[in-house]
């Protein structure tokens, strides 16, 4: 538990977690890309609305226009007769003025939230020859005017300025406006209740992963991540979980080889003890038994460095320190080991016969080949009866170079066969230890082996004993100096 509280106090602060940042930026986004829309929305409906207010404004003017050109000129009582038939009521104020500005008729004046100065700028423009037209939106409601010459007989006679206020269109606008804004409130506050649900999610689930990342490193190998879902998160928690039971699995092998070569060390060196305190203590101990004894411990001792020689080659398999190979003569070892051997094959009367044929190179070092070759013809010779026979092969075909030791010895029964190339495992543990085996030779060929990318097989002959097969990768020659393979 001490461990979970440890892996929680480690959580990110507030302003540094990924879920507090991205959701700032997702609000941000999401904000400025409504306040875009609204703006340009509405931006685009109050043009739209002006320019359909020009030309409801331009076409009147028209008709106006037209009217007062049919006159010869324009005085304050034709003009107001004009304007009295046309019946411009609709109107917030026309104003007519002569080509000196002189006011010729004014409507009533309702409020156009347009300033009169503006409407004497405009009018003024116009009898330069100019349209004027004006809107805005302003206090709810648009407020437009036009001014246009009035031409007789291709001359300007004067000027008009029609104004209006339409606040219909306003509310349309203000509508517009507000579900435009109800909206993008809805919307916004949709995105930012989804998003903050979403990336809490997200962040259990990623502060899942890191606790148990903090658990297996504080050694609980046991612990697993619950896997749910589909996703990249979940492909992240089994592959953290295959890994954790990868770890789980090393560390117990660890445990375990630890465990076994302490007891495999330390029984040498109890046999040593006890053995020396039997001479120490014993005064009387005839010169004979002295001797037995010391030369016991003379052969637990070479036990022990025997068992340490193979620990540290297992250790230096383990560490895959890569040994210097080259294109290796495998026959050139098997016959060196074969000198090495063959005391021991003449102490036990076993009689050995190998058929090695030449040009059977494999890419391998020294220490490598004689690691395989040293530990099969040794065990084919200890556990072999007196008398018996060994056989060694050496062929190469079609790429493989393969290896074989077979003996008539005691054989391994079918049950331990799955079992002899792990470390410590002996099949009879009493005979192994007699023939100062240590169990840990045949796991070193199987390293070796794994090493090389070849392959061993071992099987039970059916006339008794056993037969073991490595098939190596076959080095070919080396084009440039292709005289090597002959
Ligand atoms: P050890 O150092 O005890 O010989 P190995 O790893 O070389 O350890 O072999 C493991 C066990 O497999 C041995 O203890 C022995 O019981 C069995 N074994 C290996 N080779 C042979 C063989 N050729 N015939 C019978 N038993 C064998």
């Amino acid at each position: 538990m001490a461990t979970i509280s440890k892996a929680s106090q480690n959580k990110t602060g507030f302003f540094n977690s990924i879920v507090t940042r991205l959701s700032a930026l997702f609000i941000a986004i999401i904000a400025v890309l409504l306040l875009l829309i609204n703006t340009y929305f509405l931006t685009a409906s109050r043009n739209m609305m002006f320019t359909s207010k020009q030309t409801s404004l331009e076409t009147q003017a028209s008709v106006i226009s037209t009217s007062l050109s049919a006159l010869d000129h324009l005085s304050k009582e034709n003009v107001s007769q004009v304007f009295d038939i046309l019946e411009v009521r609709d109107f917030a104020r026309v104003v007519v003025v002569d080509p000196s500005g002189e006011e010729l008729y004014s409507s009533r004046k309702d409020n156009d939230n347009i300033s009169d100065s503006q409407i004497d700028e405009h009018l003024q423009r116009a009898l330069a020859g100019r349209d004027v037209f004006y809107s805005r939106f302003y206090d709810d409601a648009f407020s437009s005017s036009i001014s246009v010459p009035v031409m007789i007989g291709g001359v300007t006679a004067g000027a008009f300025c029609m104004s209006e206020r339409d606040s219909e269109q306003g509310a349309v606008l203000i509508g517009l406006q507000d579900r435009a804004r109800n909206l993008s409130i809805i919307i916004a506050a949709l995105t930012v209740i989804a998003t903050l649900i979403v990336l809490r999610m997200t962040m259990q689930r990623i502060n899942k992963i890191m606790d148990a990342i903090v658990m297996v490193r504080e050694g609980e190998y046991e612990y697993r991540i619950r896997v749910t879902g589909n996703d990249e998160l979940t492909r992240l928690s089994s592959e953290f979980n295959d890994l954790t039971s990868r770890l789980q699995e090393t560390e117990e092998r660890r445990q375990q080889f630890v465990a076994d070569a302490s007891h495999e060390l330390k029984t040498p060196l109890a046999s040593i003890r006890l053995l020396s305190d039997s001479i120490l203590q014993n005064d009387t101990m005839p010169e004979e038994m002295t001797r037995e004894f010391i030369t016991d411990i003379g052969n637990e001792a070479s036990r022990l460095a025997r068992t340490t020689e193979k620990l540290i080659s297992l250790t230096r398999l383990d560490n895959n320190i890569t040994p210097d190979r080259s294109r290796m003569d495998v026959a050139e070892s098997v016959r060196s080991t074969l000198r090495l051997l063959q005391p021991l094959a003449d102490e036990r009367s076993v009689n050995i016969s190998s058929e090695l044929e030449p040009n059977c190179f494999v890419y391998a070092s020294d220490d490598e080949l004689r690691h395989i070759t040293l530990n099969l013809i040794e065990n084919a010779i200890k556990y072999n009866h007196d008398g018996g026979e060994i056989g060694i092969k050496l062929k190469e075909a079609d790429g493989i170079v393969r290896f074989t030791v077979e003996d008539t010895g005691v054989g391994i029964p079918e049950e331990d066969l799955p079992h002899i190339f792990d470390r410590f495992y002996r099949v009879d543990k009493a005979r192994s230890r007699e023939a100062g085996g240590s169990g840990l030779g045949l796991a070193i060929v199987r390293s070796t082996v794994d090493e090389l990318g070849a392959h061993i097989s071992a099987e039970r002959r059916a006339e008794g004993g056993m037969r073991f097969t490595v098939d190596f990768p076959c080095c070919p020659a080396d084009p440039d100096s292709g005289s090597e393979s002959e």
